[in-house]
């Protein structure tokens, strides 16, 4: 592990990160019949509504509690309450998420006991409000994605009878991806929950009957049948323990947890079958193998252009562990694996991935774009792996961005960027070799020629 690790940083120049209420946001949508209310000002749902839209090309709706400078000295429990009476009355869910932001936790509001009284007051009985706290200056999307699963499991979590299903948890990942692991559950005839399930409720199909809360999403019955899994499955390599859903359902009601990465690249998605495997008593089906000969044979096409990519991978941890796993294990080894916030666990299992490696890259973490771009300069990186957030080294350092991750919000169809499983994994690791020769072939010949020019006629060894 590097020492040039950055500790925490004063000043944050370019963020590589996201605000802590829109992780929690983007995991409530993941329920059947939910929607959330953004206890704080409205520009705070406004941000998160237009960095949802944007990125899934989606109608999204996240409602507000509208706080101003008055309810600011005075308190915002009456906002609350007529936010959820209008949410209520609008949208009829079957579940709220009440969200808080960086003001309301400043102010010390206590969202459980107002969200009490407010259900005794109004004698609710058939709809579910789950209170997530948030604070943003204490943690980033990734924190308050793995919080609001945690509450809402937790929320949900009696003890239920034992049946045959398995509990699949997932971190943030698109649409397609999750389309990509039921299908992969659906071909090993597996009985499952999955939570969050953004599939729909993010991803909507044209053509189906517009509802104000979109179809689709983990349903309560679904949730609380967790307890009685056979086993979780939870893609929480990097989430920290205090936050892991899996960790919970574990302790609390012995259901066994297998933490595994993100099934991105040959050794991840293996293990991620072999687990399936092992829990569910199953051979794997025929042509869950033939995607993997396919994987294998993309593997070979691209291993001679592997060695020569220098990228930085930057993002969440999750999949910025996953995708360095992929990168690592075809050949090219990442000068700077960098997210904008961290872990104990994103650091340990980095390190034993980098261990062995030629040399030794730059993990680092709480880090910003200002680094980031210094950095790749310093280390001769060619290719960045991530979020829109990184088109600043396109601009600025002419390195080509491979856009994967959240947000993406200067190309269409991040709803549909599939990574994960043996065939995510073939067109990720075409798109990262054919991005990099594309940019080498670009500039190919006018490159000699300069070079040529400027060594008096000689051409570089
Ligand atoms: S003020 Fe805090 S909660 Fe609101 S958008 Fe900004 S970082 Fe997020």
């Amino acid at each position: 592990m590097s020492e040039q690790t950055p500790s925490v940083r004063e000043v944050n120049e370019n963020q590589c990160q996201i605000c802590m209420p829109l992780g929690s946001v983007i995991a409530i949508k993941g329920i059947e019949h939910s929607m959330v209310v953004v206890h704080g000002s409205q520009g705070c749902s406004t941000y998160m509504r237009l960095a949802m839209v944007e990125h899934y090309n989606e109608p999204v709706d996240i409602a507000s509690s509208s706080l101003n400078e008055k309810q600011t000295i005075y308190g915002g429990e009456e906002n609350l309450r007529k936010g959820l009476d209008n949410v209520i009355r609008v949208y009829h869910p079957k579940v709220i998420g009440v969200v808080t932001t960086c003001m309301t936790e400043t102010m010390g509001e206590d969202i459980g006991r107002m969200i009490d009284t407010y259900l005794t007051d109004r004698n609710l009985h058939d709809v579910d409000i789950i209170p997530v706290s948030t604070p943003s200056y204490s943690g980033t999307s990734t924190e308050g994605y793995w919080t609001a699963v945690r509450d809402i499991i937790r929320y949900y979590g009696n003890p239920s009878p034992p049946h045959e299903g398995i509990n699949i948890i997932l971190p943030q990942v698109s649409p397609a991806d999750i389309r990509e692991i039921k299908r992969i559950l659906d071909l090993m005839r597996i009985q499952y929950t999955l939570i969050p399930d953004i599939s729909m409720t993010l991803d909507r199909p044209y053509g189906i009957l517009y509802e104000k809360i979109p179809p689709g999403g983990t349903s309560r019955e679904d949730i609380t049948r967790m307890s009685g899994a056979r086993a979780t499955i939870q893609f929480g390599y990097c989430c920290p323990d205090n936050l892991s859903p899996g960790a919970f359902l574990e302790e609390k009601f012995g259901v066994p947890l297998h933490n595994l990465p993100l099934p991105v690249g040959l050794k991840n998605m293996d293990r991620f079958i072999n687990t399936l495997i092992s829990i569910a008593v199953k051979p794997v089906s025929e042509s869950i193998l033939l995607e993997r000969g396919w994987l294998c044979d993309a593997m070979a096409d691209a291993h001679k252009h592997m060695a020569e990519i220098r990228p930085v991978i930057y993002g969440e941890p999750e999949l910025v562990y996953a995708i360095s796993s992929l990168c690592v294990e075809n050949g090219s080894i990442p000068p700077i694996i960098a997210t904008g916030t961290g872990s104990p666990q994103f650091h340990r299992h980095l390190e034993s991935l980098i261990r062995d490696l030629d040399f030794v890259p730059l993990v680092a973490e709480h880090v910003d774009f200002a680094l980031i771009a210094k950095e790749s300069d310093h280390l001769g990186v060619n290719l960045a792996i991530g979020h829109t957030g990184g088109k600043v080294l396109t601009e600025r350092q002419n390195i080509p961005v491979v856009r994967t991750g959240f947000p993406i919000h200067d190309r269409i169809g991040a709803q549909r960027i599939r990574n994960l499983g043996y065939i995510g994994t073939v067109t990720l690791l075409e798109q990262i070799v054919n991005t990099y020769l594309e940019h080498k072939y670009q500039h190919y010949r006018q490159r000699i020629k300069s070079e040529y020019f400027d060594n008096g006629g000689k051409i570089n060894a």
